[in-house]
């Protein structure tokens, strides 16, 4: 029995990928590929489905229906180097098997992220935990500026604390969250899919956006079918609740949007007839509108 590899996947292996300032991906090593899912889901299916659904058609059943183990026989090894503030949404993800560089064992590299000008926002209005409109050019330079002096000030504090003797595992206290770290992170397919839908999401922050469309696109490269089928069916795909399906049933009636809500219990407005910037209601109309910009 020969063990599965993709060629253009063997070309990428040991290859940096550069995300942000001081980061990168690399895809260390992979098992299995659209084959491997076919072969599980045979197992379960038997030989008999061959004929009925080509290799293509399965991998969708299977997506489409939550048959989600076949996915676990694809295994992925990357090498991600990252800021701090990163790694600590990337460590929540807890399907996944990681080992981090020790800052007890090893100095820390003097790296740290300071963001571009045109990602240094105002606070968002509409989602508390993101960034808005343009912020005036004078405040983003500050605010750059205050960074960059502050790391460089306290990677000077660091290794005047280890020069003078103090443990690293104690001197790295003075350094803050824009410094990097790096980890080996091994995933399954299923799991690197559940971690993609949350971080490739509009609503997570752009900086592990950026690091999880890299982990996608080397992935990708592995099992190119399987991720047609995720990106069809959970990145695209739209879920809705039974209020939202009421008020689609009264846009097929002849029903404006906004009729079509009132209808169905979806707020748009306050109490006080003042229009409402998110909650269910607004999130359908922003459905709607995917829906009406679809390309
Ligand atoms: C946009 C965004 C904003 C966020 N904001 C915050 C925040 O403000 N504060 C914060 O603390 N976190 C925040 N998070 C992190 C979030 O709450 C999750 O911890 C993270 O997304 C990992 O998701 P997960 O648990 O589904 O994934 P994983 O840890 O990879 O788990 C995968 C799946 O395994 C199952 N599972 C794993 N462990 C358990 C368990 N112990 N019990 C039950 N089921 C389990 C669940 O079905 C889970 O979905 C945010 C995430 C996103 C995407």
């Amino acid at each position: 029995m020969q063990r599965i590899s993709v060629p253009e996947a063997d070309r990428l292996i040991g290859v940096k990928h550069p995300v942000l300032s001081h980061g990168f991906v690399v895809l260390v090593d992979y098992m299995g590929n659209d084959g491997a899912i076919v072969q599980a889901a045979r197992v379960s299916y038997g030989q008999g489905t061959k004929s009925v659904r080509d290799d293509r058609g399965l991998i969708r059943y299977l997506m489409r229906h939550h048959h989600t183990t076949p996915f676990e026989m694809v295994e992925y090894k990357f090498l991600v180097r990252l800021p701090i503030y990163v790694a600590r949404q990337m460590v929540r993800h807890r399907t996944v098997s990681l080992n981090e560089y020790s800052a007890r064992y090893s100095v820390v590299p003097d790296e740290y992220e300071v963001p571009a000008p045109e990602e240094v926002r105002h606070q968002s209005t509409r989602n508390r935990q993101g960034r808005g409109d343009v912020l005036a050019p004078e405040l983003v330079e500050r605010f750059r500026a205050d960074l960059d002096r502050i790391s460089r000030d306290a990677y000077a504090a660091y290794t005047q604390a280890l020069d003078s003797g103090v443990a690293r595992e104690t001197a790295r206290l003075v350094l803050p969250v824009a410094f990097y770290t790096q980890w080996y992170w091994k995933i399954n397919l299923h799991n690197l899919f559940h971690f993609l839908s949350l971080r490739l999401d509009p609503h997570a922050q752009e900086e592990i956006r950026l690091y999880a469309a890299e982990l996608a696109k080397l992935a990708r490269v592995v099992c190119p079918v399987a991720f047609e089928a995720f990106e069809e069916f959970q990145i695209q795909g739209l879920r809705l609740s039974g209020r939202e399906q009421r008020a689609v049933r009264a846009l097929l009636d002849g029903k404006t949007p906004a009729e079509a809500c009132a209808a169905s219990g979806l707020a748009l407005t306050r109490e006080d007839g003042r229009p409402l910037s998110t909650g269910e209601g607004v999130e359908f109309l922003e459905k709607l509108e995917r829906i009406r910009t679809l390309e």
